[in-house]
């Protein structure tokens, strides 16, 4: 597979990709993230009654409403720190490299903070902290090319359409 395929991901649609219903202004919707048998990150999103018996099978998941001015940039943003945190717990290559990507977005958007820089010898060391609890984070730089970079932004575009970035 080239590197580039395991990068392309569904568009954010303004339907269920169950049941084919569309979103009405100020519907409720939830969109997902799960990773494929490839390895490929897929965004999906689901009205309320197909979510139910879904669920299970992603990752990271975030209520939103549809077209509804206002709250939008706070749930998009609700939406990173909840991708954020579900690569927590995941060590493969791609989850690492996105999570440093996140989290360098998150820093700038001020929903968690760099508080220093850590050097073990080989790499550096970026300390993150929550906003509320204050909890560390520790991401180490995975040294990414500027066309890697630009893959894993792609990626991150393709999961928030909507987000100005
Ligand atoms: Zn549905």
């Amino acid at each position: 597979m080239k590197n580039e395929d395991a990068y392309k991901l569904e568009k954010a649609k303004s339907c269920c990709c169950a049941c084919g219903a569309g979103f009405a202004a100020g519907d409720i919707y939830i969109s997902a993230i799960r990773t494929e048998a490839d390895g490929l990150f897929k965004r999906k999103d689901f009205c309320r009654s197909c979510w139910a018996v879904t669920k299970n099978t992603f990752f990271s998941f975030w209520q939103s409403r549809h077209n509804c001015a206002g709250d939008e940039k706070a749930e998009e943003l609700n939406a990173f720190f909840s991708l954020y945190r579900s690569l927590g717990s995941r060590e493969d290559r791609q989850a690492l490299e996105l999570k440093y990507v996140l989290a360098l977005y998150l820093s700038r958007k001020k929903t968690l903070r760099l508080t220093d820089i850590r050097n073990d010898g080989a790499r550096e060391i970026l300390v993150f902290e929550g906003p509320e609890d204050g909890e560390k984070t520790l991401i180490a730089d995975p040294g990414l090319s500027d066309e890697r970079t630009a893959e894993l932004t792609d990626t991150i575009r393709a999961l928030f359409p909507d987000e100005e970035q």
